[in-house]
């Protein structure tokens, strides 16, 4: 399978500070990924600079997505090339309903018709004639976010914490959204879509096959392999103890 996602020596500054230095990251076509992480650590910093998000500046290194450099790209062209994202915290849009952005993103009535459908599934409904993540709990911010990608379907997905700060209820229909959102693209041989999941509190992993973890650490990838490993040992250990052991690793080579 080809590389759909392609991150090489990587570095981006946030108001004239350095938050990820010489990041590498390559994901396949068709895998889902997960990256773990404190606190801080530059995770939401990494999906943004992949969106192509203005404030994030990118100081070297390149961004390839299915073998092209995206670096000069704005985030409009990224999205036309089939990249996503559900923020962590995405903003409240006065004046701008859910129904105003269904209506945008629906291409047709068959479309319109399929969104509908989707709406009553995941329970949007309610939400449709109101202002944009005006006074939506997080579950329900969580939801109304990974519905708009959803209508979009991309072909590469970043979902930045899905799971933070919703309740058991909302957890299950988040999900089934993303379960729906991997689905397979039928104009594409990959059994499924590629996505990069960020979470904090590893709870999506139960309801989603992931192929690979990393775990950052200041703005670095300190440590990649068998997600349920690594999340058996972050929650064992915690991010301190697999930071203690990444170092034990290091000083051991050196
Ligand atoms: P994480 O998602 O891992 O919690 P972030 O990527 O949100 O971490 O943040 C990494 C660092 O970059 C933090 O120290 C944060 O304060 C800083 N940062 C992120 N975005 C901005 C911004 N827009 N302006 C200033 N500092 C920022
Ligand atoms: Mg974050």
């Amino acid at each position: 399978m080809t590389n759909l996602l392609e991150i090489r020596d990587l570095s981006v500054e946030v108001d004239d500070q350095e938050i990820i230095h010489d990041l590498d990251l390559t994901i396949p076509e068709g895998e889902v990924h997960a990256l773990l992480g404190p606190n801080g650590c530059g995770k939401s910093t990494l999906l943004m600079t992949i969106m192509g998000f203005p404030a994030y500046e990118m100081t070297k290194g390149r961004i390839l997505f299915d073998g092209r450099d995206i670096g000069d790209l704005d985030i409009t062209e990224r999205a036309r090339l089939g990249i996503g994202v559900a923020q962590q915290r995405p903003p409240t849009l006065s004046g701008v309903t859910l129904l105003d952005i269904v209506d945008a993103l629906a291409s047709n009535a068959h479309h319109k018709e399929a969104v509908d459908r989707m709406s009553d599934v995941y329970q949007i409904k309610p939400f449709l004639d109101r202002d944009i993540n005006a006074g939506l709990s997080g579950g329900e911010i969580k939801r109304t976010e990974l519905f708009q990608l959803l209508i979009t379907h991309p072909r590469f997905a970043m979902l930045d914490e899905p799971d933070s700060g919703i309740d058991l209820e909302s957890l299950a229909l988040v999900g089934q959204m993303v379960g729906a959102l991997l689905s397979k693209d039928p104009s594409r041989l990959a059994k499924r879509r590629t996505a990069l999941i960020i979470t904090h509190t590893n709870q999506i992993l139960d309801y989603i096959p992931v192929d690979k973890a990393y775990i950052m650490r200041d703005g670095r990838i300190g440590c990649s392999g068998n997600p349920h490993i690594l999340i058996r040992e972050v929650r064992k250990h915690g991010y301190e103890g697999c930071i203690a052991c990444l170092r034990a690793a290091r000083e051991a080579t050196i």
